[in-house]
């Protein structure tokens, strides 16, 4: 297995295991999103890393180099890793309840349990209708899993409001 640093569109940066050099970039394990392979950064001995956080963690068997051993492997020492890091340092550990909705209106910001579900979503539709608005109406797809050939109706999506008046 050959390790190596991958960056999104988004700028998230992640480190991720792939059975060979002729292997596909795993998607972004933090939004989704297409990859391409970073300038390797050298891990210089004697410099603790945190490690990636949770929300870097992949999540789906896509991400995981299609499930390689290996890469499984790796990201199972990573997390076991970052678990005891948080033992001793709470704080890391971030929002741990459980996430009830992420997609549409909640794609940016999660909503978990035990959070007032009424103000969210008044919160969530502010900041998608301040992003362009649709997000709402249609499935929350990521920029990996959108068909290349779909039509122009969601292409806009992701783009500012400058090119939304441009219909037909
Ligand atoms: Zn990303």
């Amino acid at each position: 297995m050959i390790l190596y640093d991958y960056k999104c569109a988004a700028g998230h940066r992640f480190e991720a295991g792939v059975a060979s050099m002729t292997s596909p970039n795993p998607d972004c394990p933090a939004c989704g999103a297409a990859t391409s392979r970073a300038l390797t950064s050298v891990q210089v001995g004697g410099t603790a890393s945190a490690g990636p956080s949770r929300e870097q963690m992949p999540r789906s068997w896509k991400s995981i180099g299609g499930g390689h051993p290996d890469a499984v492997r790796h990201w199972r020492s990573a997390i076991e890793k970052r678990e005891k890091l948080e033992d001793r340092y709470p704080e890391l550990g971030g929002d741990r309840r459980p996430v009830l909705a992420h997609e549409g209106i909640f794609r940016d910001r999660p909503l978990r349990a035990g959070d007032d579900i009424g103000a969210s979503v008044k919160d969530a539709l502010n900041s998608s209708a301040a992003a362009g608005g649709r997000a709402g109406r249609e499935p929350a797809t990521t920029a990996a899993e959108a068909p290349r050939t779909s039509d122009a109706s969601n292409t806009s999506q992701q783009r500012t409001t400058s090119t939304k008046g441009r219909t037909t």
